[in-house]
């Protein structure tokens, strides 16, 4: 993809607002990504809330800042798509990476059309989705042609309310011996609060994942979207050098 590689030795990071807001807010959130390192900006379009009465997103407004952004700061883009409608806006703007979000882990017909597409995919693992399941998911993209789909373990749900989810680690070893495919992780919807996010990401990498999908906000108090997880752009810098520092042991270059 435009000469990058996830699944590499790199260890690569995505980065991002939930939900882009406004064409300051993307900028600032990207400026910074981007001194920390990032080469991948993270950003929702589309955002599917549990409540039809919260922000859905900027939908097409949102993938144009996204990709004006990631032009002049020279980023990618990764944003998730959620049904197949949108699919013409996706290829409008070279959005880089599609994401499928836990809650549409299983739109079969979502999937068969991301099937015939050539942009990589990032999947997420539903909320309650096994392994197996999650594998069969990809499998539906895979059998339609396109090859490059990452698959994602952003937590599950389980009966521990201390974490807004329960990062499965286990997955990810386990998605790695049983695929070839990339693993990355996002511990942002894992812990569901930041705190905990740069030792996730640590076990993340231990754990032989490829890449992180982490949510950063400048103003988290006033995020439209997931603020009470989103890392303040200082948090990603000092948690990207600890894992500069950690890389190494583990093979793994940054
Ligand atoms: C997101 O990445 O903002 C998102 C909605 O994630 P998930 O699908 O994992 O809940
Ligand atoms: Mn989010």
């Amino acid at each position: 993809m435009k000469g990058n590689v996830i699944g590499g030795k790199d260890f690569v990071i995505m980065a991002g607002p939930c939900a882009v807001e406004t064409a300051d807010q993307l900028y600032i959130i990207a400026k910074e990504v981007k001194k920390a390192g990032v080469s991948i900006l993270r950003g929702g379009a589309f955002k599917p809330r549990t409540s039809p009465y919260a922000f859905q997103g900027l939908e097409e407004e949102g993938l144009k800042m996204l990709r004006n952004v990631a032009d002049e700061l020279k980023l990618l883009i990764v944003s998730e798509i959620m049904d197949y409608h949108s699919l013409d806006l996706f290829m409008k703007y070279d959005i880089d990476i599609l994401q499928v979000g836990a809650r549409n882990m299983q739109n079969f017909a979502l999937l068969k059309e991301l099937g015939k597409i050539k942009k990589p995919i990032l999947l997420k693992r539903g909320m309650s989705a096994t392994i197996k399941e999650t594998l069969l998911a990809a499998e539906y993209v895979l059998a339609g042609g396109n090859a490059e789909v990452i698959l994602c373990e952003r937590g599950i749900r389980t009966f521990e309310d201390a974490t807004r989810n329960t990062l499965d680690l286990s997955a990810v070893a386990l998605f790695k011996e049983m695929s070839h495919l990339p693993v990355i992780v996002d511990p942002s919807h894992a812990a569901g609060r930041p705190s905990i996010i740069p030792a996730l990401s640590k076990a993340a990498m231990a754990v032989g994942a490829d890449g992180l999908l982490i949510e950063v906000h400048h103003d988290p108090a006033n995020a439209m979207c997931d603020g009470a997880q989103a890392l303040l752009p200082s948090n990603l810098r000092n948690m990207t050098k600890e894992l500069k520092k950690l890389a190494p042991v583990l093979g793994r270059t940054m």
